[in-house]
């Protein structure tokens, strides 16, 4: 009769995180060996087996009875907490088999079974910081020289892993979490959230939520697992919650601006990926190439590859992108030098400046500071507005000032309106005179001064084949009511409008706003949705 080895990870504790083939396995087993405080843990599930328990320390020959006793025919199991292959037996098993001369066909069989390890029962508990690349890190330097496992922390902890320690602390080992400390801090913010997870999902469960210059001044021990997390990882209440990306891209007024889901596998809106990066240089395009990329690879041609500017990378991994639009003013059009020289250099090596199809300037720059950024532009007199899901107002250039009149009206809409958050974004265009040569009648509203009064249109259909101007709702609106119209209506489309609605399809659905009654000025053209790239 062939016996056979199961290496059992039964879970951080309780029976409710143990799988069920862990509990079969150990029914199947005839001898179930195991540290002591194991083997009481599982005792509940089990029916009569045998019982071989060991101290802690006594790991070694735990496996080699183990496999005595399988060879012999019996069925053994043999027991670590979370999963037996991360700092458990399962090793240790195959180790005492391949000195034996063991092979897969004719020796005894073994079944590893798997486990809820520490890193995942603990992060459970103190919210979502694992999320990202990860690591374990065993602190405990019995078996491995603090040479390495000092390495290892060096290194994780530059390449801004979320890190889980395993064995901080024990009675004896005291020093190595305060090393652990010292070099993650040469790496990482003090304020970096730090979580302790003490016996997860067993009765004497702790779980707390500190930093990593304070860490240390909390119990810390044989039964706790430190998981320090990375420089996004934030809190948020009392849960330790790091993001899925590095890069967050973000604009004026707002501290974070994720990216729709639709959008964030589209390639334009990662060009920190691999295949971006190698296109922008296989392209050539010496504007997209900045001037460090140039000198770090003329770096590596001289020291054959030894070179490695690791900061840099990891600069770039962690900024966000912050993203604002810029403009010369509300209604002047006319970049000076000197603004145009103030966005080159707020745009830098690293940023980029765009402009779009909206008639508008974007800058995008990797920072986490724009206060700076954006005081040394508006100190030139350029006008930032927010990017994104808000209220924009497109004026005209009033040719050149002569048609100054409604000026004010425009700068008040700006000022009321202007980077208001919306369902989705609206272009309020204004013009100065009826021939509304910058298209007011295109946008979603649009207002034309006329004869000392005003036109408005509402619902245009801006982009698409069946693009179509807004229709004329109102015309003569008297110059002091005008401002107080506009924000009305732009007020309701914010309460009532739905995430994502487009002015037009707000304004056909609502049927009236404000007593103004909807017309269909679709043209009556049957034509095919197309989504972008069709
Ligand atoms: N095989 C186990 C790890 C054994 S090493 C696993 O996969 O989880 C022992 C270390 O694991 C402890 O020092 C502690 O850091 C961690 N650990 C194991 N169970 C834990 C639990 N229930 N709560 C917190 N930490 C635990």
């Amino acid at each position: 009769m062939n016996g056979k080895l199961l290496v059992i990870g039964f879970g951080p504790g309780s029976f409710e995180h143990i799988t069920e083939r862990a509990r079969e396995a150990l029914q199947e087993s005839d001898v179930i060996i195991g540290y002591k405080t194991y083997v009481d843990l599982i005792a509940g599930l089990l029916t009569g087996q045998q019982i071989v328990s060991t101290g802690m320390t006594e790991e070694v020959s735990r496996a080699q009875e183990a496999v005595k006793l399988a060879e012999q025919g019996k069925k053994v199991a043999v027991i670590s907490s979370g999963d037996s292959g991360v700092y458990g037996m399962a090793g240790l098993v195959y180790e005492v088999l391949i000195e034996k001369g063991w092979k897969r066909e004719t020796g005894v069989e073994v079944e590893v079974v798997p486990g809820i390890s520490a890193i995942n029962s603990c992060a459970s508990l103190l919210g979502a910081p694992v999320m990202h690349d990860a690591c374990t890190i065993s602190l405990s330097d019995h078996l491995t020289p603090w040479s390495i496992i000092e390495k290892r922390i060096e290194a994780a902890a530059a390449a801004d892993f979320v890190v889980a320690l395993y064995n901080p602390k024990s009675g004896r080992r005291t020093r190595q979490i305060v090393e652990a400390q010292r070099i993650l801090l040469q790496h990482r913010s003090p304020q970096t959230p730090v979580g302790l997870v003490k016996s997860a999902y067993r009765d004497r469960q702790e779980v707390t939520i500190t930093n990593l210059q304070d860490m240390l001044e909390h119990d810390i021990g044989m039964l706790t697992t430190v998981v320090i997390g990375n420089s996004s990882t934030f809190l948020y209440e009392d849960l330790m919650i790091t993001p899925r990306g590095y890069q967050r891209k973000y604009t004026l007024g707002k501290t974070e601006q994720p990216l729709k889901p639709h959008q964030r596998l589209q390639k334009e809106a990662e060009p920190w990926a691999l295949e971006q990066t190698i296109a922008i240089k296989q392209e050539q395009k010496p504007q997209a190439v900045s001037s460090r990329d140039i000198a770090e690879q003329a770096l590596l041609a001289v020291t054959g590859g030894e070179y490695k500017n690791e900061k840099s990378i990891l600069t770039q991994a962690v900024l966000s992108i912050f993203e604002v639009a810029v403009s010369p003013g509300v209604a002047n059009k006319t970049f000076t030098p000197a603004q145009m020289m103030a966005i080159a250099e707020a745009a830098g090596e690293e940023g980029t400046i765009t402009y779009t199809p909206d008639h508008y300037v974007k800058l995008q720059v990797p920072t986490d500071n724009p206060q700076t950024l954006v005081e040394k532009l508006t100190a030139r007199g350029l006008v930032l507005s927010p990017i994104g899901e808000v209220a924009t107002v497109k004026a005209c250039d009033f040719c050149d000032g002569e048609k100054k009149d409604s000026i004010p009206y425009a700068e008040a809409l700006q000022e009321n309106l202007g980077s208001m958050e919306l369902p989705k974004e609206l272009k309020i265009g204004f013009n100065g005179c009826a021939m509304a040569c910058y298209g007011a009648v295109q946008e979603d509203i649009g207002i034309v001064y006329r004869k000392g009064a005003f036109d408005l249109f509402l619902g245009g259909k801006t982009i698409g084949r069946n693009a179509h101007p807004g229709q004329l709702v109102a015309e003569g609106i008297p110059m002091d009511q005008l401002v107080n119209v506009v924000e009305t209506i732009v007020h309701e489309y914010k309460e009532t409008g739905y995430p994502n609605e487009r002015f037009f399809k707000f304004f056909k659905r609502k049927k009236t706003l404000q007593g103004f009654q909807h017309e269909d000025v679709t043209p009556k053209l049957q034509i095919e949705p197309a989504a972008c790239g069709d």
